[in-house]
């Protein structure tokens, strides 16, 4: 497959655009490493699904780029602070603070601790 960069997780090169539940405007590019199965953000043509897993930050998302699923809990930042909120489809809503201004990008939270922690 060209024009798709290797898994940014396993490094494989065994990824490809797939189309999310047979519906033709829901597509992403997952790998297909067993033990890896990373996938990238859903888009709406094949196309958008493969720029969007080529696009490599430093984890940091730009809000003109993609958006978190909606409630979803997220890092943002607003070019001051970092904040963990959600964007209810109106704005970035800080529980208990009210609406976070002028984010320009967010990126998944971490995984929590597992039992024990795991040292590097
Ligand atoms: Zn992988």
């Amino acid at each position: 497959m060209t024009g798709i960069k290797n898994c940014p997780f396993c490094g494989s090169s065994n990824v490809k655009p797939y189309n999310l539940l047979g519906q033709d405007t829901d597509y992403a590019v997952a790998c297909c490493q067993i033990d890896c199965g990373a996938e990238g953000p859903d888009k709406s043509t094949e196309q958008a699904a493969i720029t969007a897993w080529n696009t490599r930050t430093d984890g940091w998302i730009s809000v003109t780029f993609d958006m978190p699923k909606n409630k979803e809990k997220v890092i943002i930042h607003n070019s001051k602070n970092m904040y963990i909120a959600h964007y209810d489809g109106w704005g970035w809503l800080l529980s208990g603070f009210g609406y976070i201004n002028n984010v320009t990008h967010w990126m998944p939270l971490p995984n929590p601790p597992t039992k024990g922690g795991d040292a590097k």
